[in-house]
């Protein structure tokens, strides 16, 4: 069957393994299924903290307008700092008093992969890679976000990125999901629950 034996040749040639343990199924374009989160973050100046498992860290990128399921809408992402993994299970109130305080909710969670974009063999590194270069495309397994999702840097001296939906078979432009599934990911609460939970 030439055009399996080929399809694995290739399979095999787009893998380091010495980077990864077992082999995986032919088909699949990455490694190891790591985490990301979207943290809804209602601060003096409210947005959706997209975070991603990057090389032991959450690189982060706060996005003022949240994320879209439509292709045609690009949203703003500004590069914050780096936060620990642990920080992808957190939902609850920051004191007003502290930097970035307000209501946390885990608004969505899941694993996600690197996409690649090309079969140039320049485009496969790593993720930690592509974020420094300043462009990187993810397949998002979330509970409530699935699909392509690609991050541009806008150009080198700056912290403002794009965030866009990948035209796949994900994209909804009907689909509204900041509005119509404003719920916790994690604990189902809404916000004023969340926010109301430090009271009782
Ligand atoms: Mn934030």
């Amino acid at each position: 069957m030439p055009g399996r034996k080929k399809a694995l040749s290739s399979y095999r040639a787009k893998r380091d393994f010495r980077r990864t343990p077992e082999p995986e199924e032919a088909g699949k374009k990455s490694r190891e299924p790591t985490r990301f989160v979207i943290q809804k973050h209602d601060a003096t100046s409210p947005h959706y903290d997209f975070r991603l498992e990057v090389d032991g860290v959450l690189k982060s990128w706060a996005i003022p307008k949240g994320p879209s399921t439509d292709p045609r809408q690009k949203r703003l992402a500004v590069a914050t700092e780096d936060h620990p993994l642990e920080y992808a299970d957190f939902e609850g109130v920051i004191p007003e008093d502290e930097y970035g305080g307000g209501t946390v909710m885990v608004w969505d969670h899941g694993t996600y992969r690197l996409v690649h974009e090309s079969d140039h063999e320049s485009d496969r590194g790593s993720t930690e890679k592509a974020v420094h270069d300043g462009h990187l495309a993810v397949w998002l397994e979330g509970r409530k976000l699935q699909g392509g999702y690609a991050l541009t840097r806008m150009n080198r001296s700056t912290k403002r990125w794009v965030l866009v939906k990948m035209d796949d078979s994900e994209a909804d432009a009907r689909r509204r999901p900041t509005s119509t599934q404003n719920w916790s990911a994690r604990t189902g609460r809404t916000m004023a629950e969340i926010r109301n939970g430090r009271e009782d």
